[in-house]
């Protein structure tokens, strides 16, 4: 059964598929990122708003590189 949750920016109406829960996903109407729990029927806002920037999150923490220029 799809999660029905709102957008932690903005609030908008979400409908997140079961199999995409505890993922990143994108919101349609501000297009911020968030991750629906996979516990409760509420998400937790992600500070990216890009596809890019959501692989960047994605990947593991000891292959991160940050670049300081
Ligand atoms: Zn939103």
């Amino acid at each position: 059964m799809p999660l029905y949750m709102l957008c932690p920016h903005c609030e908008h109406p979400q409908i997140v598929p079961v199999r995409r829960r505890g993922r990143p996903q994108f919101c349609r109407q501000c297009g911020r990122a968030y991750v629906p729990s996979k516990i409760r029927e509420q998400a937790q806002p992600l500070p990216i708003s890009s596809i890019s920037e959501m692989q960047e999150y994605a990947r593991p923490a000891e292959t991160r590189v940050f670049v300081l220029d």
